[in-house]
């Protein structure tokens, strides 16, 4: 740790020989085949909808999607497919059947707006999507059009007899892209991640040695939880999550919209083990009376990521449940998802840790001023290196990745001596209302087309239960007389729901650099000491 690199401390995790064609898809199954489940498991339930399926229905769902796609279809490997769902039993299936054949999953929120999805669209250069008849109308015209997983045409494609191992005539090779998540990075719009097979292999492999240990040490067979879904399928947390349930022979339980008590009402009833969170369920469980009224006895582990948790509110959920390991991780979409984990008793009960970095994983806090690398105890960037960074994305590549592999978070962190990662502060733009990705850029550009505003920005502002609401400093025109509520309002109907404008201050002029950057730690302490501009 002399030099400011830090190193996992965890056994090396060895993977498949890079050269060996291996899509994600095949590398879960394979893994799925060795646990000899008994088909009849369930895999997946919509509890919203009362659906759901065995694991034989699935692999054979798989099986018989691919090859319609393949005798109906005439895409390429590596084409992309734009998925836009709500959480249903046929996301996973669409998304190990686009896998399995090397085509490109593109998730995206359904919440998101029509511009916001044709922006999407055009930087993965989809060809195809996969939606439900609801958000069919805010997609373009694409090469392939859109199949509708809510019609027969789709049914249909789900129960071909005549599936002759088709697939085993694709190579798909692990460094191909496997998926484009959607990310603002550390500055400016969204952009279309790219996220290797091999890079989703590499956190994979985490999440089966995770489950082999708890089974190791309890002397019992490799963990298998039953697990409740927060975390939305279209983004990296849930994305790696579910594709990681496959390999235990896990189940997966499943709502349309989230709601608090509908979580409980299924931990109940389904006798649900695990979840993954965010931490704004972490505070509706610490808050909220109603975990009262149901049995949650089953839970064992709580695994929070996306934002961060603050250290009160994770004590005080560990006094309520003092029977639930809360483990705080830490991950970006530039790194499929987790980058540390937090995994035993010890490690967890640091509250305000995200843990060791993850297997394979190299580190380093780095001075943004003098591109210092800097010793346990000090604050600085914190880059990154290992086989889950991504391969790139296409736009911003040069100045997220070096030349060395090292992906810069955008993130103020410091370890300690024991080689525990703590968040501090955020370099990048970047907002996080509820773990959702707001990007300070891409509402400053709406805001700049209003006639009456002549300049803005755009910065987080505390709150307790969404992490940080997006909040503008707005110059208006001279003699408009536009309202906050005329502000928000303009935002709130362009944007996906959680990207509004929550609060609104108007200021003379946007303090800014020579070189005409936005000085947001100005705006942010100003709005921190200002509190409470109207
Ligand atoms: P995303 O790509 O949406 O996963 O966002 C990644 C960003 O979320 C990171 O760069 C952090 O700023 C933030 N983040 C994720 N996990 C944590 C955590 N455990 N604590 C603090 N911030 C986090």
């Amino acid at each position: 740790h002399q030099t400011g690199t830090y190193s996992s401390l965890r056994r090396p995790l060895p993977l498949p020989p890079i050269n060996q064609p291996l899509s994600v898809a095949e590398f879960c199954l394979s893994l799925f085949q060795r646990t000899s489940t008994d088909g009849s498991t369930t895999f997946v339930v919509n509890e919203t909808a009362g659906e759901s399926l065995s694991y034989s229905q699935f692999v054979s769902q798989v099986r018989s999607l691919a090859y319609s796609l393949q005798q109906r279809y005439s895409l390429s490997q590596n084409d992309v497919a734009f998925v836009v769902s709500p959480p249903s039993i046929h996301i996973p299936v669409v998304y190990f059947a686009l896998l399995s054949l090397g085509i490109i999953v593109s998730p995206s929120n359904p919440l998101s707006s029509n511009s916001e999805i044709a922006y999407q669209i055009q930087l993965s250069k989809s060809v195809i999507a996969f939606a439900t008849s609801k958000a069919f109308h805010k997609i373009p015209f694409l090469k392939h059009g859109t199949i509708l997983l809510d019609s027969p045409e789709f049914l249909s494609m789900l129960t071909e007899s005549n599936i002759d191992n088709i697939i085993k005539s694709v190579k798909v090779n692990q460094s191909d892209t496997a998926a484009i998540l959607y990310s603002s990075g550390t500055t400016g719009r969204v952009k279309g991640v790219m996220v290797t097979h091999r890079n989703l292999i590499g956190i994979l492999a985490i999440i089966h040695r995770y489950n082999m240990d708890q089974g190791k040490d309890n002397g019992m067979p490799p963990w298998r939880p039953v697990t409740f879904f927060t975390v939305p399928l279209f983004h990296a947390f849930g994305f790696f999550m579910l594709l990681g349930m496959v390999l235990s022979a896990s189940t997966v339980v499943l709502v349309e919209r989230f709601d608090f008590e509908e979580m409980l009402r299924a931990v109940e009833k389904y006798k649900v083990t695990a979840m993954p969170v965010s931490p704004p369920v972490v505070v509706a469980f610490v808050k909220s009376g109603l975990t009262k009224k149901y049995n949650l006895s089953s839970l064992q582990r709580l695994g929070c990521g996306g934002a961060s948790l603050g250290e009160e509110m994770a004590q005080r959920f560990r006094k309520k449940f003092p029977n639930v390991l809360l483990a705080q991780g830490y991950g970006l979409t530039e790194t499929s998802g987790g980058a540390t984990r937090a995994i035993g008793p010890e490690e967890a009960g640091r509250y305000s840790s995200v843990g060791r970095l993850a297997e394979n994983m190299e580190g380093k806090i780095v001075d943004p001023e003098t591109g210092e690398a800097l010793p346990p105890g000090q604050r600085g960037e914190l880059w990154l290196r290992g086989p889950t960074v991504m391969k790139g994305d296409e736009k911003a590549t040069a100045e997220t990745l070096d030349s060395e592999g090292w992906l810069k978070t955008g993130d103020i962190c410091y370890f300690d001596s024991e080689g525990f990662l703590y968040v501090v502060d955020r370099l990048k733009e970047l907002i996080k209302y509820k773990a959702y990705q707001v990007p300070p850029a891409e509402l400053e550009h709406l805001l700049h087309s209003h006639p009456e505003i002549v300049d803005a920005a755009v910065i987080p502002y505390p709150d307790e239960e969404a992490g940080q609401i997006p909040m503008a400093y707005v110059v208006r025109n001279p003699g408009s007389n536009i309202t906050q509520a005329q502000v928000m309002d303009f935002i709130a109907k362009q944007v996906a729901p959680y990207k509004k404008i929550r609060r609104v201050a108007f200021i003379n002029s946007i303090p800014k650099t020579p070189a005409g950057k936005i000085l947001r730690r100005e705006l942010i302490n100003h709005s921190l000491s200002n509190g409470l501009s109207k």
